[in-house]
């Protein structure tokens, strides 16, 4: 018996942003494969999934060949804290670049539309403000950050260079900071080392003066966009910016959070990281065009649904 339920891959489905993608999926019908190695993500992130006859979880590296039957692919797999990506640079290159080339092969193979999660940090230290698709981004290509960012970059390339060459729908979607349940405690990321340090009662480490600005969007506004994205027709590609426009600034989110939390914590100065972005907003005119996607979750409340994870997994 054929079934007619489409079947998608999820390549780092047990992280943060893919555990709430893979949910998102199974929510709406879908057959779903996770497939991960496990770097910085947990099983216990998929955990509740596991019963679920429609998902299937697999531990493959992507670096090397995957032979799957599969509809759709959401391609998220790579470490994304600098902590992460940098502990291991030569691997966080073979997984965007290595990965991509793995990934779109399948996607060709099998005749998938494939999804590529890439970053802001595309854009590197911009010299424009918001950050628009058409904008080609400063990025400093031997710097500790260009494992991370030129990976990325170069699976754009490689995502382009399979649809023009071999026709495979692409879709590229540009992720602004993303925050939520199920972040990974130790992976350095300024919303999770707010939140543990503030609970902890220990000095939140503020980079640098804290005058840089991040915009912050909540996982499930997100993954309504990846959805929304993977959804439309073949003539759209993207590159389409993913993110709240919300700005703030570091020093503003860490006297959030000291608030919400009711902490005694109090702000350590630590210096800022080489090539830590200055400035960051997205544009999302193109993902409110074309997808009709904007984020719901204002900073508070996503903070306030964050911090309850924390305090009641780790505390
Ligand atoms: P995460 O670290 O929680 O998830 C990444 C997952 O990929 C992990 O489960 C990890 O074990 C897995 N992985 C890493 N290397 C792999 C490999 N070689 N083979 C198979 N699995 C591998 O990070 P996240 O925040 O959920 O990010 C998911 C994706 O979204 C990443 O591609 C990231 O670059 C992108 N992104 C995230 C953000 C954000 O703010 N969270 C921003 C921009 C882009
Ligand atoms: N940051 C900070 N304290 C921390 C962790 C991060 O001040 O404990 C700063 C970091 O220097 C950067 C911003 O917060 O300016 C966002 O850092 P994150 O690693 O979360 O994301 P990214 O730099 O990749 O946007």
């Amino acid at each position: 018996m054929t079934s007619t339920t489409e079947r998608v891959l999820v390549t780092g489905g047990a992280g943060f942003i893919g555990s709430h993608l893979c949910e998102r999926l199974l929510a709406a019908g879908k057959e779903v494969l996770c497939v991960d190695n496990y770097f910085t993500g947990a099983r216990s992130n998929i955990a509740h999934l596991l019963d679920n006859p429609k998902f299937e979880a697999v531990r493959h590296d992507i670096t090397f060949p995957l032979y799957v039957e599969v509809d759709e692919i959401y391609n998220l797999a790579c470490p994304a804290s600098p902590v992460h990506y940098q502990f291991d640079p030569v691997q966080t290159t073979k997984t965007s670049v290595h990965g991509a080339i793995n990934m779109l092969g399948l996607a060709k193979r099998v005749k998938a539309t494939i999804l590529q999660a890439s970053t802001s940090e595309v854009y590197g230290d911009p010299f424009v403000h918001p950050q628009r698709e058409d904008y080609w981004g400063n990025v400093n290509p031997i710097g500790p950050r260009a494992c991370y960012d030129e990976g990325k970059r170069c699976a754009e390339t490689l995502f382009f260079d399979y649809n023009r060459q071999h026709k495979v729908p692409i879709k590229v979607a540009r992720i602004f900071n993303t925050y939520g349940p199920r972040m990974n405690p130790n992976d350095g990321r300024v919303v999770s080392n707010f939140i543990v340090q503030a609970l902890k009662g220990d000095p939140i480490t503020i980079y640098g003066d804290g005058s840089q600005t991040r915009s912050f969007c909540y996982v499930d506004d997100l993954v309504e966009g990846l959805h929304r994205l993977m959804e439309t027709d073949g003539t759209v590609t993207g590159p389409i910016n993913l993110g709240n426009p919300g700005e703030f600034t570091i020093l503003e989110l860490a006297e959030t959070v000291i608030r919400m939390t009711g902490s005694r914590s109090r702000v350590e100065r630590h210096p800022l990281p080489q090539d830590d972005p200055r400035q960051r907003k997205p544009d999302i005119t193109k993902a409110h065009a074309y997808l009709k996607w904007m984020p719901h979750v204002p900073l508070e409340e996503g903070l306030e649904r964050t911090i309850a994870y924390f305090a009641k997994t780790y505390f």
